[in-house]
C-alpha cells in the first residue's frame, strides 16, 4: 500500500470504557489493525522510527506486541525475538518479575534469542506505567544486549510511562499520544 502520512491513526483506534475492570479505559486496537490502511501506515511509521536505531533484531512484547513487531521484522528484514508470559516458551529461558499494581508478574526470553553486543528495539502496542517495557529492559540487559530504543503504538502520559522510561535513560517513541 502507499504511503498515508496524512493518515489518523489515533481515529482508528477505539477506546472501551471499564474493560478489563472498572475503572480502565482499554485502548483497543483490533480496530487499527482491521483497517488496511490503518495497519501497514503503523507499521510502516514504526519501521521509519526503528530503522534509526540500526537495529540487529525486533523484540516484540507479549501479546499485542506481537502483531506490530512481526510485521515490522519481516519489512525491515530482522529476526523477531518474542518476550512471553512465564511458563510459555519451550526452552531454556531466563526471566525477570516486574511489580503490577496488585502483585508481580514474570516475563521470560529463550536463552540465546539475544547474544552479547546486539543493538535490539523493543515493541509494544501501548505504554502505560512503562513497568512492562522496563522489565524487558531488564531481560535484554541481563542477555548482554544493549536496548537501543522502545516504540510503542500508544502512549498514555498521564500514567507517567514516559517519563519513566526517561528516567531510566530508555529512548522512547510513540506514534498515538
Ligand atoms: P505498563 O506496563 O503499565 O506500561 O502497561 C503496558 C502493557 O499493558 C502493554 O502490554 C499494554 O498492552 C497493556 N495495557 C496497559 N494499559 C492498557 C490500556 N489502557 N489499554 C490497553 N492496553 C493496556
Amino acid at each position: 500500500l502507499p504511503p498515508r502520512p496524512d493518515l489518523d491513526l489515533a481515529a482508528l483506534v477505539r477506546t472501551i470504557p471499564d474493560f478489563p475492570k472498572p475503572g480502565i479505559s482499554f485502548r483497543d486496537i483490533t480496530t487499527l489493525i482491521g483497517d488496511a490502511a490503518g495497519f501497514a501506515e503503523s507499521v510502516r511509521r514504526l519501521c521509519d522510527r526503528a530503522a534509526i536505531h540500526r537495529p540487529d533484531l525486533i523484540v516484540a512484547v507479549e501479546a499485542r506486541g506481537f502483531l506490530f513487531g512481526a510485521a515490522m521484522a519481516t519489512a525491515m528484514g530482522l529476526g523477531l525475538v518474542p518476550v512471553r508470559k512465564a511458563g510459555k516458551l519451550p526452552g531454556m529461558t531466563i526471566g525477570v518479575d516486574y511489580e503490577l499494581e496488585y502483585g508481580v508478574d514474570r516475563l521470560e526470553l529463550h536463552e540465546g534469542a539475544v547474544l552479547p553486543g546486539h543493538r535490539v528495539v523493543l515493541i509494544d502496542d501501548l505504554l502505560a506505567t512503562g513497568g512492562t517495557i522496563l522489565a524487558t529492559a531488564q531481560l535484554m540487559r541481563s542477555a548482554g544486549a544493549e536496548v537501543a530504543a522502545a516504540l510503542f503504538v500508544i502512549d498514555l502520559p498521564d500514567l507517567g510511562g514516559s517519563a519513566r522510561l526517561a528516567a531510566a535513560g530508555l529512548a522512547c517513541e510513540t506514534l498515538i499520544g
